[in-house]
């Protein structure tokens, strides 16, 4: 199947985009495609007009303040993986970036374009939300800042209106004192994740953050955790008392990554 005829435009900044999205609001944004290009030829989206934001300047800025970094929404997957753009994590963006997927899907897919598509499986979700990042939204009324634990509602769903973008995402920077771990589960290298383990441990910030993701919607918290050392043992029933319970397989699997973080977190 081919996709429908669409209108192109390539907007050369971010208020062009918007006057666009405005005008027709069935038009799709496009960003690396990877998502929307093969949603277009299986004509699960049908847009009229076809916004391409891949030249908009801004959006590939990036902006470092003493305590975060602003990351465009166009910044690729490989531009992190490679080290073109400042890690506020202290490499855990890179670590992430360079297990998403294969370099071919790296070197076009975006952070933004991951985050608005919303797929709980998507590592970026996880890995900001153990973050406490902030998604930065542009539309016709100004801008607006959301926690992204607000911005992403449940699988597939966001609060962006159709007139908005997502123009960057502001990651608070972790202190020379934090460690951290990632744990992917999945069948083969590169493949979405079937569960996501994220634990960020910074004495620094005063904060210790596990996070389970690839659940059927938005990563879960995993809240009340004071020291990491002691984290493993009440995982499951965390889990458990989040509703990760139906399954004893999907259990298991969550528990096992959050677990292997905690463990990568404690090794550093
Ligand atoms: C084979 C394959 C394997 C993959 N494996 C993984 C994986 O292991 N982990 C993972 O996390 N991801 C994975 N992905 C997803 C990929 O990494 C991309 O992040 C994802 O496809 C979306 O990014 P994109 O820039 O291509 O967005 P697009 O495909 O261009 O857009 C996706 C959606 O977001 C909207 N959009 C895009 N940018 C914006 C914006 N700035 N503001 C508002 N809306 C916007 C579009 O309108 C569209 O609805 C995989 C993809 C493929 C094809």
């Amino acid at each position: 199947m081919k996709a429908v005829a669409f209108d192109y435009a390539r907007p050369r900044t971010v208020g062009g985009a918007i006057r666009l999205l405005s005008e027709k609001p069935d038009a799709k944004i496009l960003a690396g495609g990877q998502t929307l290009g093969p949603m277009l030829n299986l004509r699960l989206a049908q847009p009229s007009l076809l916004v391409d934001i891949t030249r908009i300047a801004e959006l590939a800025e990036v902006e470092e303040a003493p305590d975060s970094v602003t990351l465009g929404a166009t910044i690729t997957h490989a531009a992190v993986e490679d080290g073109r753009v400042p890690d506020p994590a202290r490499g855990l963006l890179q670590l992430v970036a360079n297990g998403i997927a294969y370099r071919a899907v790296r070197t076009r897919g975006t952070i933004g374009g991951s985050l608005a598509h919303a797929d709980p499986s998507a590592d970026w979700l996880s890995c900001f939300t153990a973050l406490e990042a902030t998604v930065v939204i542009a539309g016709p009324f100004g801008r607006r800042y959301v926690p992204i634990m607000e911005f992403m509602r449940g699988a597939l769903d966001t609060g962006l209106e159709h007139d908005e973008l997502l123009v960057a995402i502001k990651v608070p920077k972790l202190s020379t004192r934090a460690r951290y771990g990632y744990h992917k589960i999945c069948r083969k290298t590169g493949e979405f994740a079937e569960a996501i383990g994220v634990a960020v441990d910074d004495p620094g910030l005063g904060i210790v953050r596990l996070v389970a993701g690839s659940t059927q919607g938005r990563p879960i918290v995993v809240d009340g955790i004071e020291r990491l050392e002691a984290a493993a043992d009440c995982i499951e029933a965390k889990l458990l008392a989040a509703g990760l319970g139906d399954d004893a397989y999907e259990l298991s699997i969550h528990v096992a990554a959050v677990k292997r973080a905690i463990a990568g977190a404690l090794a550093a």
